[in-house]
């Protein structure tokens, strides 16, 4: 009886990589797009930014045209007043003067500031463009590993296969029909091992005198509660046959 159990444990171990396996591959795609869209969102910032510089440059060149534009009425408010030949003309034209320097000083701190504000900006975009290269960079080496983890997942994949249906060989085919209807309806888990009376799968308890016959080990027996296909978990035997396998 130990064998067959031995068999359909190895099966049940072999099962187990496999499901795994499946597991991690199936989670490969939403990984790339993790990745992809923690890209995608770098770009979207250095791109607004991008936009924004674009604008505090025409803001910069409206006001520097608007600086112009005083200038030249400053000019010809210096020349009438050069040309003035009344007092009350000479004051009038001296507050326009006034004024439109005020207006100047007003427009020349504004330059001053989409200026830094343009250089500020400037600084970030380099920034941004730093971070952006070093995630792509991130980027192509993960998916890189996750391509090269992958064929090491389907290469572990295919070699299990193979030992799964010589496992599958040697099992009885009435147990083996068991076997793969537990698993289609327990999760994928149709070998429990019982430790210290408890099924390690649904973890309740076996009663005592089933606890007892599973010891000798005489026939293939199955839990009480969840059914699967059971084993003495302390058994040497059984300790032994899951530490060489790595499990
Ligand atoms: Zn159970």
């Amino acid at each position: 009886m130990k064998e067959h159990l031995k068999n359909l444990i190895l099966l049940q171990t072999c099962d187990n990589r496999i499901k795994t396996i499946q597991t991690k591959r199936d989670f490969i795609p939403e990984r790339i797009k993790r990745l992809e869209e923690s890209f995608e969102e770098k770009s979207r910032i250095f791109n607004s930014r991008l936009e924004k510089l674009d604008s505090l440059e025409k803001e910069k060149r409206a006001v520097e045209k608007e600086i112009q534009v005083i200038e030249s009425r400053a000019q010809k408010g210096q020349e009438k007043l050069n040309n003035i030949k009344s007092n009350k003309e000479y004051t009038a034209a001296l507050k326009e003067i006034e004024d439109i320097e005020k207006e100047r000083t007003k427009q020349e701190d504004i330059l001053l500031q989409v200026m830094e504000t343009i250089e500020e900006l400037k600084k970030e975009c380099i920034e941004i463009k730093v971070e952006k290269e070093n995630l792509r960079n991130e980027f192509d080496a993960e998916k890189k590993e996750i391509e090269e983890e992958l064929l090491e997942l389907n290469e572990e994949s295919e070699g299990l296969m193979k030992q799964r249906a010589e496992y599958n060989c040697a099992v009885d085919s009435k147990i083996l029909k068991t076997y793969d209807l537990l698993r289609a309806r327990r999760a994928g888990v149709a070998v429990s091992a019982v430790v210290g009376g408890i099924c390690q799968a649904c973890h309740l308890e076996i009663p005592p005198q089933k606890f007892n016959e599973l010891q000798r080990c005489n026939e293939m027996m199955s839990c009480p509660h969840c059914n699967r296909l059971l084993y003495w978990g302390e058994d040497e035997f059984f300790i032994n046959l899951l530490n060489n396998d790595g499990v």
